[in-house]
C-alpha cells in the first residue's frame, strides 16, 4: 500500500513509534528510525525490520531537543530515501510533578520534544512533501492534548499545544495535497507506561497491577489497557489512499476515555 513511500518516525527505538515503523514497513514503506536506546540492540531492531518486510531501513540517533540534531535527521532521511513522503513525530518523555514543585528542565525537555521538534521536523519535511504534492504527517497527540489530569501540566500544555499545532500545519499543507493529523491514545502498554504506572504505584505503596487496573476503570469506558499495534493500525490507516480527505482533526484511540 506504501511501496516507496519514504517514512521517518520519531522516537521509533520503543513503544508505539516501534509498532508504527514495522506497520509502515510493512506496507512497503522504507523506515528512517529514531530514538535513543542500546546500540546494539537497536541494530538488532533494524536488522530485524529488514529481513521481516524487505524494505530499506536507516537509523539516526538525533537528539529531538538539538534543532540542529533535526535537521540532520531530516536531512539524513532525504540524502537516504531521495524524499520524504511520512512524517510522524512520535518521541516523548513523561515527567509527573504538581507545578509547584515541576523542575524546569523538565518542562524545557517536555515541551522541546513534544512541542518544538514537531515545529521542526515538520518545518524541515514540508518543502520536501510540497515537491511531490503528497505527504501525511501524524502527530503523537495523547488524551492529554483533549483534556487534563493533575501532576501532568508541561505534558497536557505540549499534548495541546501539538493538537494545534496539527490543524495549523493541515491549513497551510492542504493545497499541495499534504494531510496533518493528531491521534490521541488512552493508556498504552509500552515501556513509557509500565514506568510511570511502577512509579506511582511504588510512591503509593500499591501493588503495580492492582494500581493498572484502577486507572483503567477510572479512565477507560473500554476495560482493557490498549495495545501499540492498534495505534500503529491508526497511523497507518491515515497514511494510507483511504486517509486521503482526512485532515486537521484528532483522532481519539483512548477507549472511550474523553466520551465523558
Ligand atoms: P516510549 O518511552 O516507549 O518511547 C518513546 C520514544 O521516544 C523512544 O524511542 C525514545 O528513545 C524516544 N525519545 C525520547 N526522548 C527523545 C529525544 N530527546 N530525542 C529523540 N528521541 C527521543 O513511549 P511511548 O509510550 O511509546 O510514547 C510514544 C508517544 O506516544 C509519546 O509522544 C507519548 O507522549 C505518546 N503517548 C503515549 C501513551 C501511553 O500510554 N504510552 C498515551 C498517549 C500518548
Amino acid at each position: 500500500m506504501l511501496q516507496g513511500r519514504a517514512a521517518l518516525v520519531t522516537g521509533s527505538t520503543s513503544g508505539i513509534g516501534l509498532a508504527i515503523a514495522e506497520t509502515l514497513a510493512a506496507e512497503g514503506a522504507r523506515i528512517m528510525m529514531n530514538g535513543f536506546g542500546d546500540a546494539d540492540e537497536i541494530e538488532d531492531i533494524r536488522a530485524a525490520l529488514v529481513r521481516r518486510h524487505g524494505v530499506e531501513v536507516r537509523y539516526s540517533g538525533a537528539d529531538l531537543t538539538e534543532a540542529d540534531q533535526i535537521d540532520g535527521l531530516v536531512d539524513d532521511t532525504v540524502s537516504a530515501f531521495g524524499s520524504l513522503d511520512i512524517l510522524v513525530n512520535c518521541a516523548g518523555i513523561q515527567i509527573i510533578a504538581p507545578i509547584d514543585e515541576f523542575p524546569l528542565d523538565g518542562w524545557d525537555a517536555i515541551i522541546a520534544i513534544h512541542l518544538s521538534a514537531t515545529f521542526h521536523t515538520t518545518r524541515l519535511a514540508l518543502p520536501h512533501m510540497k515537491e511531490r504534492r503528497w505527504g501525511r504527517i501524524v502527530n503523537m497527540g495523547s488524551a492529554h492534548g483533549l483534556v487534563a489530569s493533575p501532576c501532568k501540566a508541561p505534558y497536557v500544555a505540549a499534548k495541546h499545544g501539538v493538537v494545534g499545532f496539527t490543524k495549523a500545519t493541515a491549513l497551510e499543507a492542504g493545497p499541495w495535497e499534504i494531510t496533518c493529523n493528531a491521534i490521541c491514545p488512552g493508556f498504552v502498554k509500552t515501556p513509557m507506561y509500565d514506568l510511570q504506572a511502577e512509579g506511582l504505584a511504588a510512591r503509593e505503596g500499591r501493588d503495580v497491577e492492582e494500581f493498572v487496573r484502577e486507572q483503567v476503570d477510572t479512565r477507560h469506558a473500554l476495560p482493557h489497557i490498549i495495545s501499540v499495534e492498534e495505534v500503529a493500525a491508526t497511523t497507518v490507516f491515515l497514511c494510507s489512499d483511504g486517509g486521503r480527505s482526512i485532515s486537521g482533526t484528532t483522532i481519539s484511540v483512548d477507549a472511550g476515555w474523553t466520551a465523558i
